[in-house]
């Protein structure tokens, strides 16, 4: 058995691996995808010390560095299921193969929001992509549209609009919640166009998108033709997997935890995009701060002997 097992690999996971390393801690960092919502960042000019690097760069220097402790065992699969046992939890793969630990972080992110509008689920993948700075290549030379109003439209509108003949970016409002420094890097470009305070109501096409019918006329028509459309209208926290073992999440839906990371379910602890722990501001340096925090509660969790506790009638008696 593990001393922690932290599922997921992004930010958040790989500091907490890194620090449960250096307590010594055998640790299992399990996830899906390597790097996480990391990858989507184009530009990231806010990862103190770096003032300009590749999010997947960041990442890969993540995984290194975790990595880089024997006390850390790296897994590419997918939980299925967490659930509790004498001592501590299993985690059961999509393998159908199993693992066990004292302790679990959940550090595993958010999941980019849909709009539900027609022809979005069509289209996926033949000109609709929830990853403007992922997807940008594609469209040398063409005409596309962002929608959204915050740092991942905006910037991705930006790194678009260095490859793209013309980009719309469509926003709901009339201001942006983006970084002034993203509104200032599209501003600077002639070829973003802004559509405020309008929606897309339908995207249309045939083998791929050819254009988007929009809620209110621009420039007297309801009609924007383009070649793709990115849509990146937020996320929602990735929280399956705590949801299905009982933990507690906050009224936005986020897994509720403590200032020390820890959820309502004793020796399981939450960090990064997941949780409600930084005032829900996404950041590198906020998913840092809280993988950070989690192992250092882990490794007082697994010191202080509540490992051996259970609850029994509201009191915590030893097992
Ligand atoms: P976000 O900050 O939640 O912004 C989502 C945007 O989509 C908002 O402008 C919102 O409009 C709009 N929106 C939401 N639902 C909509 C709907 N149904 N129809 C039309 N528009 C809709 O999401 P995000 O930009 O993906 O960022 C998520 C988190 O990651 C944030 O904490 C952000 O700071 C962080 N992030 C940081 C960076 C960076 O630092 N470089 C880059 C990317 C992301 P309203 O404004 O009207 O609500």
């Amino acid at each position: 058995m593990k001393d922690v097992a932290i599922i997921g690999l992004g930010c958040a996971a790989y500091t907490a691996a890194i620090y449960t390393a250096r307590y010594k801690l055998s640790t299992l960092i399990i996830g899906e995808e390597e790097g996480g919502m990391g990858m989507t960042a184009a530009e990231v000019g806010n990862w103190p010390g770096d003032p300009e690097v590749r999010g997947p760069d960041l990442m890969e220097r993540f995984k290194k560095h975790a990595t880089s402790f024997d006390a850390v065992e790296h897994k590419v699969a997918r939980v299925e299921k967490v659930e509790k046992i004498s001592g501590g939890f299993r985690l059961t793969f999509q393998s159908g193969e199993t693992a066990e630990a004292k302790t679990v972080i959940f550090a595993t992110g958010s999941n980019k929001r849909h709009l539900g509008l027609p022809g979005e689920k069509e289209f996926t993948g033949k000109g609709v992509s929830y990853c403007a700075t992922c997807d940008a290549f594609f469209y040398r030379g063409k005409t596309v549209a962002v929608v959204g109003g915050g740092d991942s439209a905006v910037e991705g509108a930006a790194i678009v609009a260095q490859v793209a003949a013309k980009v719309y970016l469509i926003h709901r409002r009339d201001a942006f919640r983006a970084e002034p420094f993203w509104v200032e890097q599209v501003n600077k470009r002639d070829n973003v166009e802004f559509v405020l305070s309008n929606n897309v109501a339908e995207i249309l096409g045939d083998a791929r998108v050819t254009a988007v019918k929009l809620e209110k006329p621009f420039n007297g028509s309801l009609k924007l033709k383009l070649d793709g459309i990115f849509i990146e209208v937020g996320t929602t926290p990735a929280t399956a997997l705590p949801e299905q073992m009982g933990c507690a999440l906050d009224e936005k839906k986020y897994l509720k935890v403590g200032a020390d990371m820890s959820t309502n379910i004793s020796g399981v602890f939450g960090a990064g995009d997941v949780t409600s722990g930084s005032n829900y501001f996404a950041q590198f340096a906020t998913a840092a701060g809280e993988g950070a925090i989690a192992a250092n509660s882990v490794f007082s969790y697994l010191q202080s002997g509540a490992l051996h506790e259970k609850e029994d009638g509201g009191k915590r008696v030893r097992e």
